[in-house]
């Protein structure tokens, strides 16, 4: 059962490598991102209330994305795990997703921390162009990381359920790298 969370800070690579290893493993990349994006592109009731958040860096609060979370997990496609990127974000979304695998009888996920230096996501990201991948924004999405998700890599670390990968080399030595450690585990 593949059932991994990816941290890690705006621009670590999460998305590449999450998509990556769902299509090898044949388990859905659940990016709560891109779900929110489609809702705001599509003008849904979850777009409309999320559109000022995202756009400004900010995080979308928690009971929204909880609730879109849990109700992506039901769906069918899940029943042979899946991989999480950009949730949990907090400590309380943390704690949400725990009770939510407990409840299941779904055991733990792993979580893999994708770690690279500020200066090297901030390139990336300029570079991707995002409409949220403006200069003050991206700081914004730094500042918000830093306080608000960095908590959950002792949150993790303490659970005994956190491995981290250098994300700081090519996308494809970081696949291989995450391929390797996650047989061994
Ligand atoms: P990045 O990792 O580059 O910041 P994401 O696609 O993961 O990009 O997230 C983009 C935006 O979507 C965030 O800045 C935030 O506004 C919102 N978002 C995504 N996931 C969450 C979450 N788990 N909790 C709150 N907001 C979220």
């Amino acid at each position: 059962m593949t059932r991994i969370i990816f941290l890690g800070p705006p621009g670590a690579g999460k998305g590449t490598q999450a998509k990556t290893l769902a299509d090898h493993w044949q388990v859905p990349h659940i990016s709560t991102g891109d779900i929110l994006r489609e809702a705001i592109k599509q003008q849904t009731t979850l777009g409309l209330k999320a559109k000022n958040y995202v756009d400004g860096g900010h995080l979308v609060p928690d009971l929204l994305v909880q609730e879109l979370v849990e109700e992506r997990l039901q769906r069918a496609d899940t029943s042979s795990g899946w991989i999480l990127d950009g949730f949990p974000r907090t400590v309380s979304q943390a704690t949400f997703l725990d009770s939510l695998l407990q409840k299941n009888n779904l055991g733990t996920a792993m979580v893999i921390n994708l770690d690279v230096p500020d200066d090297v996501v901030v390139g990336r990201l300029l570079e991707r162009g995002r409409r949220d991948d403006t200069e003050d924004v991206i700081r914004r999405r730094l500042e918000v990381y830093r306080s608000e998700t960095t908590p959950l890599i002792d949150y993790y670390g303490d659970r005994k359920q956190l491995i981290v990968i250098d994300g700081n080399k090519s996308a494809p030595e970081v696949t291989s790298n995450l391929k390797d450690l996650i047989v061994s585990c």
